[in-house]
């Protein structure tokens, strides 16, 4: 069970499932989020042309996100699989991503739309806390750290609040997602089938969901 796309929108717990469905299954979990940080972290050529758009909650254009996620996608396949979580974002990026995989022969398993609701939303980014060295994510309240404040997988590591995890950005971040991403869910419906999950339930009960659809046990 290999290539899988997690859709839906910021907050929706992709990347906490990713993590955790990436563990359980041997895939290679790739965040383009998590990639973009990183070449901010690292003050890359890609990090500075990326910074200001993700600070407004705006996407990075498809060119500069098309060109970089093929490489490590590249790569996943060629370990075990991959996890893409928040790839494709608009309509071209899952236009181009189709075209790619139908040239080099990469088959998608299926594709995953973890649907939330904005205040849920709102109240999960705002007490969304990460580790900047390992990427963990945690909540305040509902998915505390061992030690609060630290990060477990980093010990001593302080946790931090995310630039574009601030109200008015967070909904940015939603109308931005409805008006470029929800439009990818038809394309898929219509091509493949796409798998629903609620992503308000517990995290436990969403991996199981998850795990059931792909027949994992
Ligand atoms: P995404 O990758 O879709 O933006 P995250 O996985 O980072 O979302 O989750 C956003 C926040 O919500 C995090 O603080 C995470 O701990 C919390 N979270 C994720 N899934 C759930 C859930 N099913 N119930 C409650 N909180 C959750
Ligand atoms: P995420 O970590 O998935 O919440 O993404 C954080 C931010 O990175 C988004 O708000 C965008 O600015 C940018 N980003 C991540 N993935 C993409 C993508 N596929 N296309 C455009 N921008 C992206």
């Amino acid at each position: 069970m290999g290539n899988l796309i997690f859709m839906g929108p910021p907050g929706a717990g992709k990347g906490t499932q990713a993590v955790r469905l990436a563990n359980a299954l041997g895939l290679v979990h790739l965040s383009t989020g998590d990639l973009l940080r990183n070449a901010i972290k690292e003050k890359t050529e890609l990090g500075m042309k990326a910074k200001s758009f993700m600070d407004r909650g705006d996407l990075v254009p498809d060119s500069v996100m098309i060109d970089m996620v093929m490489e490590p996608v590249r790569q996943a396949v060629a370990q075990s699989g991959f996890i893409l979580d928040g790839f494709p974002r608009t309509l071209a990026q899952a236009k181009a991503l189709d075209k790619a995989f139908l040239d080099e022969g990469i088959e998608v398993s299926s594709v995953i739309h973890l649907h939330c609701d904005d205040e849920v939303i709102v109240k999960r980014l705002s007490g969304r806390r990460v580790c900047p060295v390992s990427n963990q994510v945690f909540h305040i309240t509902d998915n505390p750290p061992k030690v609060a404040g630290f990060s477990d997988a980093a010990p001593g590591v302080a946790l931090v609040l995310r630039d574009d995890d601030q109200e008015h950005v967070i909904r940015r971040r939603l109308e931005v997602y409805r008006e470029n991403t929800l439009p990818i869910l038809e394309h898929y419906r219509g091509a493949r089938g796409v798998v629903a999950v609620d992503g308000l339930l517990p995290v436990d009960t969403v991996t199981e969901l998850i795990m059931n659809s792909l027949q994992v046990k």
